[in-house]
């Protein structure tokens, strides 16, 4: 049976281009393999927003109810601009099947950036700024860093959903009873896998 081939949003600075605040970028083993098995679609919201390389670093600051994202040296508060740029590039994406993003960035992080308040001090920790808006427009989609999926049981439930997710996009693409029929009946241990009810 031929696969299909899933459609993921990825940071950029996993192996892609030297687009980190300090010049370079990071080697990651999952991002390498799925080149050969998925379209990856590289992005990096900070050079989206028109920042340089190299260039200051930005946190995530809290204060009371308000979130901002701020330029750790000048002060200058870039989430206004963070959120603009991803709103543009999401609503830009066609047939995108899940997210793979860089932990611990104020802009990509996924659960793990720092937050900071008053004091300089860590007071929680989140998803960054690009990942927030990437979970209200897309709820329903995976959504990992490559730090989570180091670990095996993360890693085959984004692969298993990132797949299926594809291979469901590509039949209702088809839209045909018998390629629904189909997709059923080759998905029907995988569905009763994780929910023999909604089977
Ligand atoms: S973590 Fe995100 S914002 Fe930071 S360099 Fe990588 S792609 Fe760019």
């Amino acid at each position: 049976m031929r696969h299909p081939r899933p459609r993921i949003v990825v940071s950029e600075c996993l192996g892609f281009r030297p687009v980190r605040y300090d010049g370079n970028m990071e080697h990651d083993e999952t991002v390498e393999t799925l080149r050969k098995y998925a379209d990856l679609l590289p992005v990096c919201p900070e050079i989206g927003i028109g920042l340089g390389v190299p260039r200051n670093q930005l946190v995530i600051m809290k204060s009371d109810d308000i979130t901002l994202l701020i330029d750790t040296k000048t002060g200058e508060d870039f989430s206004g601009r963070l959120e603009r740029f991803t709103e543009t590039f999401l609503n830009s994406l066609v047939d995108v099947d899940g997210f793979l993003l860089k932990s611990k960035s104020p802009s990509c992080g996924v659960g793990d950036a720092k937050v900071y308040g008053r004091g300089k001090v860590v007071v929680a920790r989140s998803d960054g700024a690009f990942t927030r808006l990437v979970r209200k427009v897309f709820p329903l989609l995976p959504i990992e860093s490559e730090k989570r999926l180091l670990k095996y049981e993360l890693r085959r439930n984004f692969l298993t959903r990132i797949y299926s997710i594809a291979d469901l996009r590509e039949t209702l693409s088809r839209a045909g009873v018998e390629d629904l029929v189909d997709l059923h009946r080759r998905n029907k241990y995988l569905l009763m896998l994780y929910s023999p009810r909604q089977l």
